[in-house]
């Protein structure tokens, strides 16, 4: 039995239940609801969903929305701290709308805002977050339009702050406001020399793409001051990396960046909010550590080093607590979607035999490698039979190319070295020591499972900067695993791949699964994918967006639910149409020539209705692969 790290990167949602298969707790506050992630396969077959499906437990994100007002307003209490907590979520890490809104619904007793980051962006957040008492932050690079948006949110009442990026965008802010005579809200962003670890180590330090340095801050609040506009300096804010994973860095910035406020309050800008930014980790693989997939803390503690941090220094140089503003965005949406994909195949190096009984004027080749397998015994050196049958194998191919043996006798010696080393393998299978020459034979030897989807689209961090997502075999965990495999998608592209698995609390480039009967259906399921690889997907192979399943629980049933929406994924037509193609169009053309077969005489009329429906049908239908 294998558990897969899940009750560690579960954050209490996931548990393998005692018939095997993954169980989700959408609901702390319910923890009797323990879903079977297999009748959730089976609900989304009945209903004629195609696979892959993202499925998302909304559940989830309220659960995580209220936790972290919860620990804020707690420690708030506790250290006595004399300002707010008036937390924003990013939309960028997932904009999905119904993501947003679920967001703004669970966190509108808590006064939970909106941060956004483009124009497209703000239009989204001006329109969803109504609240008048929550804040709107305005990050990354602005035009003269964005500017006049945002001012449109203050006349709208809203509480809109504007952060700047640089200096120019005070320059027009302080313009446009005037012109149009509405009192902005304005933020400072702050390059920080606090460096977060990680794979976003970059968002600080002098080289950072965003903030402003310490001559500009204070070049900024001299120039508000001089425009009798110092009132509107409100906000600080700092970023110093998304999934940081070490504390000392929050901790650092924190300090820093309390600091900077106290500093500016003494110059006599009484500024309301210091705002942390994002960079609250997610454990992805389970191990509290400091490497780039995990995080030392939790957020009890992230939450205490933000409030105590911030009341330490404010003390100490005698300045008010500011209300505290957080903007993290994985924390709050990581795990509350998951990717379910079918295995639709399998790839493996001896998948295919050859019958290898002896013939008349073999090659010697073919002779030494059969021989070396007839006399295969535990008690000769491992390694030497491996490396003789990697010698001649490596021979023969020499010799099929110089044409001294034929294709059929390659296929043979083949057959026959895949054969000693599964058998090489089984030698080892108990032993714990390996030697280092031999190490690779599991992985050599392991299958690769074709699943149904795509990596560019569905797990894109995986490919770009090797962001480790778990996976799951959903159901069959009951059951030992007798093979190893890893996994690829259906893309066109060698790229298209995973080959970082936790098991056991280890990392590992494949992982222990049941090898499968002929036929059987199996799913998997990709964890923590609702930050950014939701949204972040491209269009590779024009597969485009997935199937997806918004799921609810019950109260009164802990093992029932109810698929509360559906949303379609993309058609061919849809990815077809962005890429400036006119399907209604491409159907014509394509019947044009059926019919011209059909009036030569090719193609019998009533099949040319076939082919063209069935061309029709195809261009409606999902883009990935039909399994059923
Ligand atoms: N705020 C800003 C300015 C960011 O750049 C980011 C992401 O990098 C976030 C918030 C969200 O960070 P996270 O998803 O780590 O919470």
């Amino acid at each position: 039995e294998r558990t897969y790290g899940v009750s560690s990167w579960g954050g209490g949602y996931f548990s393998i239940g005692e018939n095997g298969n993954v169980k989700v707790s959408p609901d702390p506050k319910n923890p009797n609801v323990r879903i079977d992630f297999k009748s959730v396969i089976d609900e989304i077959s009945q209903e004629g969903i195609q696979f892959p499906v993202v499925v998302r437990f909304h559940d989830i994100l309220r659960s995580q929305v209220i936790g972290i007002n919860e620990a804020f307003n707690q420690v708030i209490a506790d250290a006595g701290y004399q300002g707010q907590y008036n937390g924003v979520y990013p939309i960028k890490v997932n904009q999905m709308r119904e993501v947003v809104e679920e967001i703004v619904d669970a966190g509108a007793p808590y006064n939970y805002g909106l941060e956004a980051g483009s124009k497209s962006e703000l239009l989204a957040v001006l329109a969803l977050n109504t609240n008048l008492d929550s804040l709107t932050i305005l990050n990354g690079y602005k035009d003269e339009e964005f500017i006049r948006l945002s001012l449109l949110g203050r006349k709208l009442g809203r509480k809109v702050v504007v952060v700047i990026e640089k200096y120019s965008e005070l320059l027009m802010l302080v313009k446009v406001s005037k012109e149009l005579n509405i009192e902005p809200i304005i933020g400072l962003r702050s390059k920080m020399t606090a460096l977060g670890r990680g794979k976003w180590q970059g968002s600080s330090g002098d080289r950072a793409k965003f903030g402003l340095t310490v001559p500009e801050i204070i070049n900024s609040a001299r120039f508000l001051e001089q425009e009798g506009m110092a009132h509107t300096l409100k906000l600080l804010h700092f970023h110093i990396g998304s999934q940081l994973p070490d504390i000392r860095a929050i901790k650092d910035a924190v300090n820093e960046g309390a600091r900077i406020y106290s500093e500016l309050h003494k110059m006599g800008f009484a500024l309301e909010y210091v705002d942390v930014g994002g960079g609250l980790g997610i454990d992805y693989d389970g191990s509290k550590s400091t490497n780039d997939s995990s995080r030392n803390y939790s957020l009890a503690e992230y939450v205490a080093d933000v409030v105590y941090g911030m009341k330490e220094v404010c003390d100490l140089e005698g300045v008010p607590h500011p209300n505290l503003v957080t903007e993290s965005g994985r924390a709050i949406t990581a795990h509350h979607s998951c990717v379910i994909t079918e295995i639709v195949g399998e790839i493996k190096a001896d998948g295919a035999r050859l019958d290898t009984t002896e013939v008349e004027n073999e090659h010697v080749l073919l002779k030494n490698m059969r021989e070396l397998y007839l006399s295969l015994d535990g008690a000769r050196n491992l390694q030497e039979i491996y490396n003789d049958a990697s010698e001649w194998k490596e021979q023969a191919v020499s010799a099929f190319k110089l044409r001294v043996i034929s294709l059929e006798e390659l296929g043979k010696i083949e057959t026959i070295y895949w054969q000693i080393l599964r058998w090489v393998q089984v030698q080892y299978r108990d032993v714990e020591f390996v030697p280092e020459g031999l190490q690779h034979l599991d992985f050599s030897l392991s299958s690769q499972y074709l699943c149904n989807f795509s990596i560019f689209q569905s797990a894109a961090d995986t490919w770009a900067i090797d962001q480790l997502l778990p996976v799951v075999p959903l159901t069959g965990m009951d059951k030992a695993p007798d093979i190893n495999c890893s996994l690829v998608d259906i893309t066109c592209d060698s790229d298209g791949k995973i080959d970082q698995f936790i098991v056991d609390r280890n990392l590992q480039n494949i992982m222990p699964i049941r090898q499968l009967e002929k036929n059987e259906k199996a799913h998997l399921g990709l964890f923590l994918t609702g930050a950014y690889q939701d949204v972040m997907g491209d269009m590779h192979n024009l597969f485009g967006r997935l199937n997806e399943v918004h799921i609810f629980s019950f109260d009164d049933d802990p093992e029932d639910f109810y698929i509360e929406e559906v949303v379609k994924g993309s058609s061919v037509e849809n990815v077809l149409s962005i890429m400036q193609y006119h399907p209604s169009a491409m159907a014509m053309d394509v019947k044009r020539q059926i019919d011209k077969q059909v009036a030569n005489g090719q193609i019998p009329p009533r099949e040319g209705v076939k082919w063209t429906d069935f061309y029709e049908n195809c261009l409606e239908g999902y883009t990935y692969l039909k399994t059923s």
